[in-house]
């Protein structure tokens, strides 16, 4: 049984119906009354992979939810006014089993060539050079900017035939097992009584069954993240998509730009400590480069995790389960990772605490692990504003500031077991946030600098090559588009 119809809700349904779809029996309920948060347009490359595991076509899915494609985010404004860099998705470099690329890069800064760490990414180029395609000889890793209401309305036109019976109405109570507190069926405002053996809350934010009912308890991460609000609008486009997110950092926090084929969305995300929701509409509008076509909207939202996601015989995805903010457009990934996770966890005989407790840890730790990389972005700044001072002077987890003096102190980073965030990332957003490495392996030291230099100018040329025989990404996401499935 599963709650709610929004990315989480349709996105679950569509996994289990296709890969389970024999074995159960599932019944979504959702309200049209309430409808979905509606913003949720940036995805990271597992979205490749999940489409993937459902069979979708890729065309099908690019043209139903008038996707664009997306290489990485471009940062603006974050380490200081002026700055600009990339995270694309792409791997920096060649890295040997004696020391990754990046101490390479550095000898060869100290020795006065080398240039920029990015230009040793294909991704990267492809994305500054705003070019793109699919089926290349060196294939670049990707993922989606699509429109999260036309998403879920096409998982829902691809599960249904699979089975999945969708019933439409508002839950109005939830009824219990007295002797354990386990739920035993939803009860809609029309009086009908949907019973189930497992249910799945994706009712948002507000966390129908896993906190209203069950009250699992929030583990707040406020004094982390210190945003907890976003203004979001939809525009006119004013020119051909960029193949990347873009993320613009403001005095008390940051904006996005998400392209698609038909509008860009648009948001500001900020503290209310430090700005009021009108200004956030002056600000928004002010910044926007197309036309509108929606009123802004305020969005509320609370960092932190649901302390279970899994409680009792309730398993919570999406909004209901917790939220990181949407600077590394990590959500949607989280319930794809989650429902497969589900899937190989199935309680088919029955809840128990053993399995229940392995999911969690699970989760858990890979939340943990994206929510200190998005906070490294707000703690490596040099802004004078008051919130970014705060964000630089705030204390954060020793998993995170032992990474940090990592990489200060000897440029080192890792990707962690169970980690979502590859070793480039970390890299290419400490440097990018102006952590500069006070030492470095020394393994280039023993080729002359002229073998160095042309080490890494064969790498460069490559790519150079490489992105010179791509297309645009405007043009290539028109004929990928408009071209037969
Ligand atoms: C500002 C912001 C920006 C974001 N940007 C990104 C991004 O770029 N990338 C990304 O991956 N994620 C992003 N996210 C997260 C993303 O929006 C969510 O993960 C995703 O939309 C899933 O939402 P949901 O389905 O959990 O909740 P919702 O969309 O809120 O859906 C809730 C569902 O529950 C139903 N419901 C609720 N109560 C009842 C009831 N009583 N009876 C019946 N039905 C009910 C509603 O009808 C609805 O169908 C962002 C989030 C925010 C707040």
């Amino acid at each position: 049984m599963i709650a709610g119809g929004g990315t989480a809700g349709w996105t679950v349904a569509s996994a289990l119906a296709r890969q389970l779809g024999p074995l159960l029996e599932i019944v979504l309920v959702e309200s049209d009354q309430i409808g979905i948060v509606g913003v949720g347009e940036s995805t990271i490359p597992t979205a490749i992979s999940f489409n993937r595991l459902l069979g979708i076509d890729e065309r099908e899915f690019v043209r139903a939810t008038q996707a664009s494609f997306k290489l990485g985010i471009e940062f603006r404004d974050w380490a200081r006014v002026g700055d600009r860099y990339f995270h694309s998705f792409g791997q920096v470099g060649r890295s040997t089993w004696m020391a990754d690329f990046q101490h390479m890069w550095l000898q060869a800064r100290e020795n006065g060539f080398g240039g920029e760490l990015g230009d040793y990414c294909f991704e990267l180029q492809a994305a500054e050079a705003g070019k793109f395609a699919i089926g290349e000889k060196i294939p670049l890793n990707y993922a989606y900017h699509l429109d999260a209401t036309a998403y879920g309305q096409f998982l829902r036109r691809w599960s249904e035939p699979l089975g999945v019976q969708r019933i439409e109405g508002k839950i109005a109570a939830i009824r219990q097992v007295p002797e354990n507190g386990f739920i035993e069926a939803l009860v809609l405002e029309s009086g009908q009584v949907i019973p189930g053996d497992l249910f799945i809350d994706c009712t948002g934010f507000r966390g129908l069954l896993i906190e209203q009912t069950l009250q699992t308890g929030y583990e707040d991460w406020t004094h982390w993240l210190s945003t907890d609000s976003a203004i979001a609008v939809q525009t006119e486009p004013t020119g051909p998509a960029p193949p990347y997110t873009k993320a613009i950092a403001h005095h008390a926090g940051w904006r996005w730009q998400i392209p698609l084929q038909h509008r860009v969305g648009n948001g500001l995300v900020f503290a209310s400590t430090h700005l009021s929701d009108d200004e956030a509409h002056e600000m928004l509008a002010a910044q926007v480069e197309g036309a509108m076509l929606t009123e802004p909207r305020v969005i509320r939202y609370r960092t932190g995790r649901r302390r279970k996601a899994w409680n009792k015989n309730c398993i919570a995805f999406g909004l209901s389960s917790g939220f990181v903010e949407p600077l590394e457009s990590t959500s949607i990934h989280l319930i794809m990772i989650g429902v497969t996770r589900l899937m190989q966890l199935f309680p088919f005989s029955g809840v128990n605490e053993s399995l229940a407790q392995r999911f969690n840890d699970l989760s858990q730790r890979e939340l943990e692990g994206i929510r200190d990389f998005v906070m490294l972005h707000y703690r490596l700044n040099e802004r004078e504003e008051d919130f970014w001072r705060r964000c630089r002077e705030m204390d954060i987890p020793d998993s995170l500031s032992e990474r940090i003096e990592l990489f200060r102190e000897n440029a080192l980073a890792y990707q962690a077991p169970d980690e979502l965030f590859r070793l480039d990332s970390w890299i290419q957003v400490m440097l990018g946030q102006r952590l500069e490495p006070r030492a470095y392996h020394h393994f280039a030291k023993m080729m002359r600098p002229e073998q160095l230099r042309d080490a890494l100018g064969n790498i460069r040329g490559n790519i150079d090559q490489a992105v010179a025989k791509l297309p645009e990404h405007q043009a290539f996401l028109s004929r990928f588009s408009e071209s037969p499935a």
